[in-house]
Parts: structure tokens; sequence; C-alpha cells
């Protein structure tokens, strides 16, 4: 496919996945906030600001995501946005639910940010309320409706697990019908809630899709989308032994932020205290070994470490002990342009 292409980490600008707050009004059943390590606490406008700041100043110009827990539910989301803004950071957007707590639409305009990314995890009530709790499909989608009249662009993400990948092909009508112009599927990581399931196993988590399912369903419906005229986005999770693979953590510019100071640059990484960098007040600091960065470095055949150390259900050896694949980094990304 022509207006098909793999996304490899930008080396021209700074991803800043800013988590403002862990609290959230939704308890979905694959949450990956942990608040044993990430903090219960609300960051204050300031030190959002503060932090902000430290990133403003790079040589690579800044995206900023902001996130939670929901970020809505922060009374000085919109201020954050607008501080964003004045530094001229490349693209804001807001991750949400779709409940739109303090009035978030009426308080900044469709200028000031880049996207609003509603998360839907089913094309009907049923599937969605069953992973996200009762009366979020509905609110996700009046959300959607509000903000689209508004005149901001939207997207959306659809995190693919075994409890909803049948309901994947549904969602091309629903997005065209919504008016939405990015959609993102994401893979379950075996992370927050999910790894509390058991699944630190060597057999597949039960909610992870399999490597089958995955190549023969996502590929496929993602060109469905992109005739639509929407942009999809989603995980290259498996590689050839042949191709090439590589660890963002080594190669590209994430960071991941938590409100008690964490700072990590691999999101599997994020239920172990292994942050190699802190915000200690407004500085952001290097933190001591051991830490991710010792991780990153390490070859291993199957691919990304991480994935080997604490997810390695969704991978397969030949007879002879030798993978039969790798996992690729759980940031490289492949996109389809809509057309
Ligand atoms: S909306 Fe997001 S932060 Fe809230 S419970 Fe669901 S996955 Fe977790
Ligand atoms: S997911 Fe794996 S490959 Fe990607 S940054 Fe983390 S350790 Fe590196």
């Amino acid at each position: 496919m022509k207006n098909k292409k793999t996304v490899s980490f930008s080396k021209n600008s700074t991803n800043i996945f800013f988590h403002i707050l862990t609290n959230c009004n939704l308890s979905c059943s694959h949450c990956y906030i942990n608040k044993e390590q990430h903090g219960k606490n609300t960051l204050p406008l300031k030190t959002i600001n503060s932090w902000l700041d430290a990133f403003a100043g790079k040589k690579n110009s800044a995206n900023v995501i902001f996130l939670g827990g929901e970020p809505t539910l922060h009374p000085d989301l919109f201020r954050a946005v607008k501080h964003a803004r004045k530094k001229e950071y490349k693209s804001i957007t807001i991750d949400t639910n779709g409940y739109l707590f303090n009035g978030i639409l009426s308080k900044i305009g469709p200028d000031e940010v880049d996207y609003i990314s509603f998360s839907l995890d089913g094309a009907t009530i049923s599937t969605n309320d069953m992973i996200r709790g009762k009366g979020s499909y509905d609110k996700c989608l009046s959300g959607i409706k509000k903000a689209v009249s508004k005149g901001f662009s939207t997207s959306l993400i659809y995190t693919a697990s075994s409890t909803n990948i049948h309901e994947l092909g549904l969602m091309a009508p629903l997005l065209g019908k919504l008016g939405i112009e990015r959609f993102f599927i994401q893979v379950i990581g075996i992370r927050g809630k999910t790894a509390k399931r058991g699944s630190l196993k060597e057999e597949p988590c039960s909610l992870q899709v399999s490597r089958k399912k995955w190549l023969d369903t996502i590929p496929e419906i993602a060109e469905k989308v992109a005739e639509l005229g929407i942009t999809v986005t989603y995980p290259k999770v498996y590689l050839d032994t042949d191709e090439k693979f590589e660890c963002a953590g080594l190669v590209a510019d994430n960071y991941f932020i938590f409100p008690n100071g964490r700072v990590y640059r691999c999101p599997l990484c994020e239920d172990y205290p292994l942050n190699s960098m802190e915000f200690k007040g407004s500085r952001l600091i290097n933190t001591k070994k051991i830490n991710e960065l010792d991780l990153f470095g390490l070859s291993v055949p199957e691919g990304c470490v991480m994935n080997r150390l604490i997810q390695p259900g969704n991978l397969s050896y030949n007879q002879d002990g030798i993978p039969e694949y790798k996992i690729a980094c759980c940031l490289l990304k492949e996109e389809i342009a809509g057309i």
C-alpha cells in the first residue's frame, strides 16, 4: 500500500506524555495506572507549568499529550494547555475518557489544542461498558459529538484485546459517522491492573491477542478505516527475524511523566521503580543505577528486552529454542494515511 509506512522513531522531536494526576472517575479493567508506582497526587498548576518549561527549551520541538487518570478532572487543565501553547509546544493533545469534566471544551478553543483524543474499547455499548464501565460508551460518544460540533479535531484510541478485537471491524462506520480524524489501535499491555491478573507467567495472558489474530485482523481493518479518509496508527508488534530491531529508549526522545515526579523513557518499565529520570522540584535529574537505561542496551534474540522480561507470553520458539520472530519496540508504529 502506497499510503502505509512504518513510523520509525522521530529523531527530530520530543514527545512528552504528561500524567498530571492519576485519579479517574472510571475503573477500566485494563487500566495501566499503578498508583503505588505513579503516586496519588494531583499536580499543582505551578508544578505542571515548571515541568512543561523543562522540556520547552529543548532543541527538538516538543509534543505534549496530557494524560491521567482522567486529565479533565484537573480544574487547571485549560491553564496548562494555554501555558504549553505559550511555550510553543509543537502539538498539544488531551487524552480523555469522554466525560470532559470542568467544562474543558468551553475554556479552550480548537486553535489551542491539536487533538482531543477519546478512548473507546468497543463498537457496541455492551463490549465497551464491560471493559470501561456502565454508561461510558454513551458518555464518550456524546463527548466526541460535542467536541466535533465545536470544531475540535478528534482522534480515538481503541485498546485491542481478546475481549474486544471481534468488534474492531465495526469501528469503521462508527468512526466515519462521528467525524473522527485519526484512529489509534493499541495493543493491550501487561501493566497496571492487567499485570495484577496473574499474567506474569510464560503462558499468553488471556487478554493478549495471538500473533496470528493480530496479523490477520489489524492491517486489514486499518486499511478499511483509512479508506474513509481517517489516518490509522497501530503498533507494529512483530518483526521478522531478519528485520532491524531498535529500542526507542536509545534512539528517540520520549518522556513519560508521573505526578510523583518519576520520568520514564520506556512505558513497559512503568510498573517498576526503573525510571531513569525524576523531577526534584522543578529540576529534572538522572536517577542512580540500576535503571531502565541499563536494560535498553541488552541485546536479546527476542527483540524488546522488557517484553521478554514482563510479558513473554507473546513469544514463540522453534524446536531448537530459537525465537520464530522478534517483538518490536512498543513505540514502533505502522501508519496508514487516510485516503
Ligand atoms: S479512563 Fe483511563 S485512567 Fe481512567 S480507569 Fe480507564 S484506562 Fe484508567
Ligand atoms: S518497549 Fe522495549 S524496545 Fe521499546 S523502549 Fe522499552 S525496552 Fe526499549
